[in-house]
């Protein structure tokens, strides 16, 4: 994999590294760890590290960078807006065309009800935005004691405090306020979860007594990612949303969407809410928004939940931001003249064919996705689907170095799976060199030692 003319600079992978550890503090990462992967350059589905290496982008940076690496049409609007004006703020009666135009291309391809855009700097400022305007709105409706918030046991809803509440507190920063009512994941590989009744069904009974507990009068909203991504990239059945939906709605319940990870066509639709036939009071939005190439997050506003929250603060320095907006409006041009989301749905689909194949193996309890949210779920056992991971710790990173020093290939691990998420211009032909790569690996995993042989 090594393309040597590809070298960026004179300093090796080990200087660079070494210069790392002593200044940047990476998220989830290990200090005591040597290893970086420095990368310099991207085109399409490839990447190269700062020594020529080359590799297929099977993670796309968090899952997000649609339209892949390197768009020189999305360089250029960036440096025209830029030069032009590269940013003012939206406050007050201050407004600008790129926004305009580029929120009306956020709306027109929404669900019908939603009218209104709110913009943000990240999934997370979104998510957190999402979760006091909730509240806000039942306040301002005279509800205030509706507070109480309902979300799937494993979900993520961002790194804030507000993320931090949804996920029911996290160690050792305190205590959070206490909304966060937890329910059973939509997981089908785990019926465990659902005692042998229908997933569905006994979702829908569990919310509803949920609600009876809590009483609907103190709750404000409930929070969803359609798939779940960090959980394991786990899809519901197709009538889970549109029933759970369906009692939150008979409850006065606000329903709130985190389409961060799903949207622009990551599970192969704009919106996963349009495919669900749902009309989310609020779908927070960020990652494939614009690609990566800006990093820039948003929420859609239902019409008359827009109307009561005419005017509520909220949206910093940066909402609104020209060339943010610009760059994320000529992303979804993109996506839209090279039909990507028929490309995730096609690209999906062929991966979980491929993949299926290795069911076979003792490690691999599920395949499964939509478009290009795909999950392989590594157990240690097939009958109790315990996690292969909880097992063997450090098998998660000997599974992903392994991949890339062997195969050239950069995926992500999460909750026991492993995630393909790749840009959604990956061809077929790499496509299948991923499957190959993740396949030859997960067959040298010891299932009694944890090592790769
Ligand atoms: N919601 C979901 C479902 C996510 O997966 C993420 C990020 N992985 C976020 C919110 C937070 O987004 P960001 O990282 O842009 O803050």
């Amino acid at each position: 994999h090594k393309e040597p003319c590809m070298a960026a600079t004179n300093s090796t992978a080990t200087d660079w590294a070494r210069r790392d550890a002593r200044v940047v503090q990476h998220p989830h990462g290990d200090a005591a760890d040597p290893d970086r992967l420095v990368l310099v350059r991207g085109k399409g589905s490839t990447l190269w590290d700062v020594e020529g290496r080359e590799y297929i982008d099977a993670h796309a940076g968090a899952w997000l960078t649609q339209v892949g690496h390197g768009r020189e049409e999305l360089a250029k609007v960036a440096a025209e807006q830029m030069s032009a004006l590269a940013h003012f703020t939206i406050m007050n009666d201050f407004a600008n065309p790129p926004t305009i135009e580029f929120c009306e291309k956020l709306v027109e391809r929404a669900p019908k009800n939603i009218a209104k855009v709110r913009l943000m700097g990240s999934g997370s400022e979104a998510d957190d935005e999402a979760l006091q305007l909730v509240r806000l709105f039942h306040y301002r409706r005279g509800q205030p004691q509706r507070t109480k918030i309902l979300v799937l046991r494993g979900s993520y809803h961002g790194r804030t405090y507000g993320g931090a509440e949804l996920a029911g507190g996290r160690p050792g920063i305190g205590e959070v306020p206490d909304g966060a009512i937890m329910l059973t994941p939509p997981w089908p590989y785990h019926a465990e979860l659902f005692g042998g009744e229908n997933l569905t069904d006994f979702c829908v009974r569990e919310l509803e007594q949920a609600i009876a507990r809590v009483g609907a009068e103190n709750i404000a909203a409930m929070f969803g990612e359609l798939v779940m991504g960090p959980a394991g990239m786990i899809p519901a059945p197709d009538d889970y949303w549109p029933r759970m939906v369906e009692v939150l709605r008979s409850h006065g319940i606000l329903f709130v969407a985190d389409e961060v990870v799903t949207a622009f066509g990551r599970a192969g639709a704009w919106y996963t809410s349009l495919d669900y036939h749902l009309a989310p009071d609020i779908i927070v939005l960020a990652k494939g928004i614009a690609s990566g190439y800006v990093p820039l997050g948003a929420l859609l506003l239902d019409g008359d939940v827009a109307d009561v929250l005419d005017g509520a603060s909220g949206g910093g320095s940066y909402a609104g931001h020209l060339m943010a907006s610009a760059v994320a409006s000529a992303n979804i041009d993109i996506i839209e003249r090279e039909n990507l989301l028929e490309a995730s749905r096609l690209r999906g689909a062929q991966f979980l064919e491929e993949l299926r194949e290795l069911l076979n193996l003792p490690v691999v309890g599920d395949v499964r996705g939509r478009g290009l949210m795909v999950g392989v779920e590594l157990v240690s056992d097939k009958t109790t689907r315990q996690p292969l991971l909880d097992r063997f710790p450090n098998l998660k990173k000997d599974i992903d170095r392994f991949v890339r020093t062997r195969h050239g290939v950069i995926l992500g691990i999460h909750g026991g799976t492993i995630a393909l998420t790749p840009p959604l211009v990956i061809t077929p032909r790499e496509v299948s060199r991923v499957v190959d790569a993740v396949g030859d690996t997960l067959a040298r995993v010891n299932i009694h030692t944890g090592r790769i042989d």
